[in-house]
Order: structure tokens, then C-alpha cells, then sequence
């Protein structure tokens, strides 16, 4: 389905991003992995590379940075030929309650999880607007569209990738660019992991579904929005959450 398709994945050293890198690779397509963490990216590339026999290269790229998204967008053309799907994955979570959040960690997620996919959006169009081809997966989350306590940067950031996502969808669909999203629910990642015992219990019990979210549920979902199937599909928030958020 993706033999000599190019896909940039950011975030993608571990986790969800990792997981929609390796679903990619599997069906034949050339992998860039990039991510903050300079030697996890090409650790996973490496990996990728000898597990799934595609071409990968690893980038450390802080999607925070207008310059290190405009570089990565270059490294998948000069390296690997093209840039034909990108995925902004990349997150960070710095929980606390409003009263008590600091404009530190407001800005902080909001850079990473808003910014970060603007200049992502912008650094990937401007190589896929000449090619006239392009699919673009946002990873939002179900706390933008339902809040959660504890959580407002985050999700004040998520709600933005949804609404970015709908508008980017609108000005791009001209030049054959589909951009989409997923909000995951409550997957099971070293992100998640790392929340108080308490949460993650808490969180469990919202999920309809009896089966717990693997980052390989967001990985087949981000698959078919970047594939040939997806084609008449743009501006669309794929809820991916064993029924979470049910109505949202
Ligand atoms: P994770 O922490 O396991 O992986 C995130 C990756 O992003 C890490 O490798 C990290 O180094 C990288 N990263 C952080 N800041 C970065 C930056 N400034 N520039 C580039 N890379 C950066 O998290 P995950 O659970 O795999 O989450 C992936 C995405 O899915 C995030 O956007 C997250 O908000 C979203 N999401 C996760 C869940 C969940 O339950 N795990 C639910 C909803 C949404």
C-alpha cells in the first residue's frame, strides 16, 4: 500500500509515534523518525530499518523550533527522495489543577502539542503544495473534545489541534492535501504510565470497550488516514478511544 511513500513521523522515538511509524513501515513505506530525543530517533530508525527492510533515516528535530520543522521537511527530500504523509504526534502532559497551574507549564504544552503542529502543517505543505499531494495526521485526544481535570494546557492544546485541523483541511484541500485527526483515549504508553496509579485506574473505568488502547489502534487508524483508502476523507476527528467519548 505505501512502497515508495515517504513518511515523517514527529515524536516517533517511542510510543504512539513509533507505533504509526512501524504500521507504515510494514506496508512497505520509508520511515523518518524524528523526535527531541536525538539518539532515541535513530535508535528506533535503525531498528525499523532492519525489522520492515524500508529506508529510514532519525532526526532530532524539537518540533517547538519553526527552523528544526523546516529542516525535517528538507531531510525527508534530500535523503529519502519525497514527503508524501507527515504525522504530528509529538505531546508532552504537565497535569495540574487550574488554581495551581504555572504559566511555565501552560506554555510549555501548548508549544509542544498547538505550536508544534502548526509549524509541522506549514513545513510539510510547503514541500507537498508542489508535489499536489499530501496526507497530514494530527494526533489530538479525546481531552479536546471532553476536557479533564487536572488537565486544562492540555487540553486547551488538544481542542486546538481539532480546530486547526478543520481549518488547515479547508485551505489545503485545492492542492490534493488531506488533513485529518485522532483523539486517542486511554493508551497504554510510557506517557500514561507515568501517572499516578489512581488516574490510570480512574481512566480505565471510561473506557466502554473491555479491551485496554494499545498505541497499535492509534498506529491502524493514523494507517488508514494516510492511505489511498482515505482519499475522499479530509477535516475529519476520528475519535479512537473504545468508546470514551461517546457523542463528541
Ligand atoms: P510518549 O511520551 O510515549 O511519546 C511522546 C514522544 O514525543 C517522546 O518520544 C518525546 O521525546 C517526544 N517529544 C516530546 N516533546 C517533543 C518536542 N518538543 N519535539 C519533538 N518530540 C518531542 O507519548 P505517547 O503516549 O506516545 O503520545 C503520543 C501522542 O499521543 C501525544 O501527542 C499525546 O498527547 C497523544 N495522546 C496520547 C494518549 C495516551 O493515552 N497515551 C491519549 C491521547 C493522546
Amino acid at each position: 500500500m505505501f512502497k515508495d511513500r515517504v513518511a515523517v513521523i514527529t515524536g516517533s522515538a517511542r510510543g504512539i509515534g513509533r507505533a504509526i511509524a512501524e504500521a507504515l513501515a510494514e506496508q512497505g513505506c520509508n520511515i523518518v523518525i524524528s523526535d527531541v530525543n536525538q539518539e532515541g530517533s535513530q535508535k528506533t530508525a535503525d531498528e525499523i530499518a532492519a525489522k520492515y527492510n524500508v529506508k529510514t533515516i532519525g532526526v532530532g528535530a524539537n518540533v517547538t523550533k519553526k527552523e528544526d520543522m523546516t529542516a525535517l521537511a528538507n531531510a525527508a527530500v534530500e535523503k529519502l527522495g519525497k514527503l508524501d504523509i507527515w504525522v504530528n504526534n509529538a505531546g508532552v502532559l504537565r497535569d495540574d489543577l487550574l488554581m495551581r497551574m504555572s504559566e511555565e507549564d501552560w506554555n510549555l504544552v501548548l508549544d509542544v502539542n498547538l505550536k508544534g503542529v502548526f509549524f509541522g502543517i506549514q513545513a510539510a505543505t510547503k514541500v507537498m503544495m508542489k508535489a499536489k499531494y499530501g496526507k497530514i495526521v494530527n494526533i489530538s485526544s479525546v481531552a479536546g473534545l471532553i476536557g479533564n481535570a487536572g488537565q486544562a494546557n492540555y487540553s486547551a492544546a488538544k481542542a486546538g489541534v481539532i480546530a486547526i485541523t478543520k481549518t488547515a483541511a479547508r485551505e489545503y484541500a485545492s492542492r490534493n492535501i488531506n488533513i485529518n485527526a485522532i483523539t486517542p483515549g486511554y493508551i497504554q504508553t510510557d506517557m500514561t504510565g507515568a501517572l499516578p496509579e489512581k488516574i490510570q485506574v480512574e481512566l480505565a473505568k471510561m473506557v466502554p470497550l473491555p479491551n485496554k488502547g494499545a498505541p497499535s489502534d492509534i498506529a491502524k487508524a493514523a494507517r488508514f488516514l494516510a492511505s489511498a483508502d482515505a482519499d475522499f476523507i479530509t477535516g475529519v476527528i476520528l475519535r479512537v478511544d473504545g468508546g470514551m467519548a461517546i457523542g463528541f
